[in-house]
């Protein structure tokens, strides 16, 4: 077999994947900011990692995949500046921050188990790690990279020049180019020079976040996040880095200043970035107002939808496309994938169901064995190219008309050497399963959505929002379910 090639984000080309200590990988994937749903823009990179990690698992590496929550420090603006997204929206819906993190947090499980992405080997959360944050900014100011101004610690982007360290080099951005573009914003003036980035925040007096520190009350800064978790977990430098391309700047950049300041180590052996999804052509965000939700793509209740597509059915659109293109959401596309979704799981039936039988007449073709065989290398030559499920999938997609062909008589499986006949077996049924992660979609796919989607009216209720419940009790019909509220809790069952 070939051995594994990854595009590396750093050095901008493709590598042979050769980890720091085989069989064990590490891996760290920036994970998301519970401060509202994930949309489904978050789920693709997610999704994108999950399949890394299973190829990896299949490869037989020993992979530890930590993926963080984010539940401080991420403000509004990546500029240091702005309210901090989850104590904005505590304050907004009057609850706890800490419970809007539970919710989103909550939600965003829900939605990973739908779309049967594996739950990391350590999934740990920024306000856990407080402590080590606070360690690691000391270190960056004893180390000289690193000052105090009005209660604030910023990293010193000028230093840590002076000292030959390259800021920039992931993202491609040049120092001068940073200064001469930043606007005067709110907190730059705390700062040296407009380039440096907060590691810890004076808390003001409104701010509800808020943890005692050398330099009195504060929160750290969102980078810092994972610096500390990656290197606590994974050691001062490990294998792979993840997460979308968006945070290639100034997130990762930040995170490489980060931990190169205080350990003089380089931190990551390959940074990975997953390309964006889009809808016509435009990113996919909160901010932007075109987010699609995964409940509102389960249950078919965005306007842009014209029918409800499962979670399967994304996944699989999803896996048509390498994970550093970007891909556009549509209808047309999401129809497509439904269909084939369809047509491999019903291959994966018809496989289980195939016995090998001998015949006395040893009639072997070795054209279709060599066409056989020649599609399973296909399928890992696409994965092991930088993971290209794309192209495993289409080769997985022919190796499909051969099973079709042999269960309808086509040509007879006795054709097949026995071997052949139990690699094809094997080989299929380990690509959709363990390393595509597709899965059987039955019944419990509903119950599953309706868990979910019933978070969404519990708050739609809470705000008062009645319009919304409305719509969401026609959904619910259209989907013969009926919500129940009933005086301690709600619950739904199917319509009689
Ligand atoms: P956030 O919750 O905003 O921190 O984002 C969580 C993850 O989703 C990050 O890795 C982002 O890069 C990624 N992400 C955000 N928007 C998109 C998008 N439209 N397509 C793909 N990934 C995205
Ligand atoms: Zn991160």
């Amino acid at each position: 077999m070939q051995q594994l090639k990854i595009f590396n984000t750093l050095t901008r080309q493709k590598e042979e994947f050769v980890p720091l200590y085989p069989p064990h990988v590490g891996m760290y994937v920036c994970g998301p900011t519970v401060y509202n749903y994930v949309h489904l823009g978050n789920c693709r990179t997610f999704t994108s990692f999950d399949i890394i990690y299973r190829y990896l698992t299949h490869l037989q590496y020993k992979v530890r995949y930590v993926r963080n929550i984010t539940d401080v420090g991420h403000l509004e603006n990546d500029a240091d500046e702005g309210e901090d997204k989850i104590a904005k929206k505590a304050k907004l819906e009057n609850l706890e921050p800490m419970e809007i993190v539970q919710r989103y947090t909550l939600d965003f499980h829900s939605v990973m188990q739908l779309l049967n992405n594996i739950s990391p080997s350590i999934e740990p959360a920024a306000t856990g790690h407080i402590v080590e944050q606070i360690a690691m900014t000391q270190k960056l100011i004893d180390n000289g990279f690193a000052y105090e101004s009005k209660g604030s610690i910023y990293f010193d982007v000028s230093k840590y020049a002076e000292a030959n360290y390259e800021y920039g080099k992931l993202s491609g951005r040049v120092i001068d180019e940073l200064v001469a573009g930043s606007r005067d914003l709110d907190g730059q003036h705390e700062k040296h020079s407009p380039e440096d980035f907060a590691l810890w925040k004076k808390a003001s007096k409104e701010h509800i976040m808020r943890w005692d520190s050398p330099w009195g009350e504060g929160f750290p800064g969102w980078h810092l996040e994972c610096s500390v978790m990656s290197s606590k977990y994974l050691g001062l430098q490990f294998d792979i880095h993840g997460g979308g391309m968006d945070l290639k700047f100034p997130h990762h950049e930040c995170e490489i200043a980060q931990s190169v300041g205080a350990n003089g180590v380089e931190p990551v052996r390959y940074w990975l970035h997953a390309n964006m999804l889009t809808i016509n052509g435009t990113k996919m965000s909160k901010s932007l107002g075109n987010s699609i939700l995964p409940q509102e793509l389960f249950a078919g209740t965005h306007s842009l939808l014209t029918q409800a597509y499962s979670p399967m059915t994304l996944r699989f659109a999803m896996l048509q496309t390498h994970y550093r293109s970007t891909m556009d959401i549509s209808n047309d596309a999401l129809k497509a994938a439904q269909k084939g979704y369809k047509r491999v799981m019903n291959g994966l039936r018809i496989i289980r169901q195939l016995v090998y039988v001998e015949n006395s007449q040893n009639v072997i073709d070795t054209k279709q064995i060599e066409e056989i065989r020649r599609l399973i290398d296909e399928m890992y030559e696409g994965m092991n190219d930088d993971f290209n499920t794309a192209v495993a999938l289409a080769a997985l997609l022919n190796l499909l008309k051969k099973i079709n062909s042999i269960h309808n008589g086509v040509f007879p499986i006795y054709t097949l050497d026995r071997d052949t006949f139990d690699l094809l077996k094997k080989s299929y049924i380990t690509f959709v399963e363990d390393i595509f992660g597709l899965k059987e979609e039955d019944e419990t796919s509903l119950q599953q959505v309706m868990k979910v989607f019933l978070e969404i009216y519990k708050e739609a209720k809470h705000n008062k929002n009645f319009e919304q419940v409305d719509k969401l009790r026609t959904h619910f019909k259209s989907l013969g379910v009926v919500v129940k509220d009933m005086k301690d809790k709600i619950d739904w069952s199917y319509e009689e």
